[in-house]
């Protein structure tokens, strides 16, 4: 998608302080951190919401997942904890349309979120 930021960060065009990469998922610190780590997990593919993504993408969400448990042992704090959590459209706070999964630690996290 030309005008997708998060695919232009995938591509290299934007720059992004880059935690892990492969060949199916890029994972890079969140410009606006809610944690003491706030990594957003990312395919490479562009996939707009969870509602676009079609059963042959589904092996995507996996390597984002394994992705961020990879990234949760670097940084630390997969032993004592961490949260992910992937926002779909307005109502549940999306704000770029490039599905992506945070990786939150460092601190406690509260139940319900916000
Ligand atoms: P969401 O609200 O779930 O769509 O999350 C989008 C996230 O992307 C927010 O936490 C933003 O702070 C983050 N974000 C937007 N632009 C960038 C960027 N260029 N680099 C890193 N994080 C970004």
């Amino acid at each position: 998608m030309d005008d997708c930021i998060f695919c232009k960060i995938a591509s290299g065009e934007i720059p992004a302080d880059t935690v892990y990469e492969d060949d199916a998922v890029v994972a890079f610190r969140d410009l606006n951190p809610q944690a003491p780590t706030h990594v957003l997990v990312i395919p490479k593919r562009h996939i707009a919401t969870l509602n676009d993504l079609q059963p042959e993408d589904e092996p995507v969400l996996g390597r984002m997942y394994g992705a961020a448990r990879r990234i949760a042992e670097q940084e630390g704090f997969a032993d004592t904890g961490y949260r992910t959590v992937v926002n779909c459209n307005e109502a549940g706070g999306q704000t770029v349309f490039h599905i992506h999964l945070h990786l939150l630690g460092g601190r406690m996290m509260h139940w319900p979120p916000g």
